[in-house]
């Protein structure tokens, strides 16, 4: 481990209370070519549940998906959930849903429109709806003709964006439209209250991410995963990495209690 990385991870061991605001995507997993194939495995759920039962140790996800598709994920795990960019919060397992703002009417279909002739074109781009934001993703789509697309998309959406409640975000292989305001900044401001006094730290890959390490605290800790530009003073280069890092912070995954190593009995000369 680099030293400033050696250093960081020394203070979030040490911390009175430490909240970790993860970023899922292409932080905690790899991207995959279908969005909805990005599910949690095993080994994450339990890195993920160990991490929150770490005594003051306050789990919060941080994401651009759904609060659907958190939910049936990682719903049942004691971790808070933002979903939409922090447009929703879930502060724990038990919390309801709360949004971060209120929702204009009629925003939708003009973008809706744009997004589904541009997929018409581009084979394979997917075009998801939420509540506060519609995104493009053409991780699949054939890679010139996906960059192609997405480059006129931009320049129409920036005319069409100009004047409205609404803002393009460029990101890894997405286009996505949401509303101007919601960002996951909104997640740290929830969570330093809900825990205050806690070390915040935070670990993200894309622009969406930035927004989330700007909002925090000046003793914050931002971790950038990959080697985009980044604001954060710190870097992994993969979700692994992250994982490795977390995984340290709980100790090693003790194997199953069924299995019986006979290798592990004391050797007696
Ligand atoms: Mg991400």
């Amino acid at each position: 481990m680099p030293p400033d990385l050696s250093s960081a991870f020394e203070r979030m061991r040490g911390a009175a209370s430490l909240v970790l605001l993860l970023d899922y995507d292409g932080t905690l997993t790899p991207f995959t070519a279908i969005p909805d194939e990005a599910r949690p495995d095993a080994e994450l759920l339990k890195l993920l549940a160990d991490l929150a039962a770490r005594p003051s140790t306050f789990v919060h996800i941080v994401s651009g998906r759904s609060r659907a598709i958190l939910e049936e994920w990682l719903g049942t795990l004691a971790v808070g959930l933002h979903a939409e960019h922090a447009f929703w919060s879930r502060m724990d397992a038990d919390a309801t849903w709360e949004a971060s703002h209120a929702l204009p009417t009629g925003w939708k279909a003009p973008i809706l429109a744009v997004f589904e002739g541009a997929a018409a074109r581009a084979p394979g781009a997917i075009v998801e709806e939420k509540a506060s934001c519609i995104a493009w993703h053409f991780r699949n789509v054939e890679h010139d003709a996906g960059l192609r697309e997405a480059s006129e998309l931009t320049l129409r959406l920036g005319d069409l964006l100009a004047a409205s409640d609404l803002e393009l975000l460029v990101g890894d292989m997405v286009l996505e439209v949401r509303l101007r305001g919601v960002h996951k900044g909104h997640a740290v401001v929830r969570v330093e209250s809900a825990h205050p006094g806690s070390l915040l730290v935070a670990m993200g890959d894309d622009r969406t991410d930035e927004d989330l390490f700007a909002a925090l605290p000046p003793d914050g800790i931002a971790i950038h995963v990959g080697v985009k530009t980044t604001r954060a003073a710190l870097r992994v280069p993969s979700p692994a990495d992250v994982r490795g890092l977390l995984r340290a912070l709980v100790g090693p995954e003790r194997p199953s209690q069924t299995v019986v190593n006979s290798d592990d009995s004391p050797s007696t000369p």
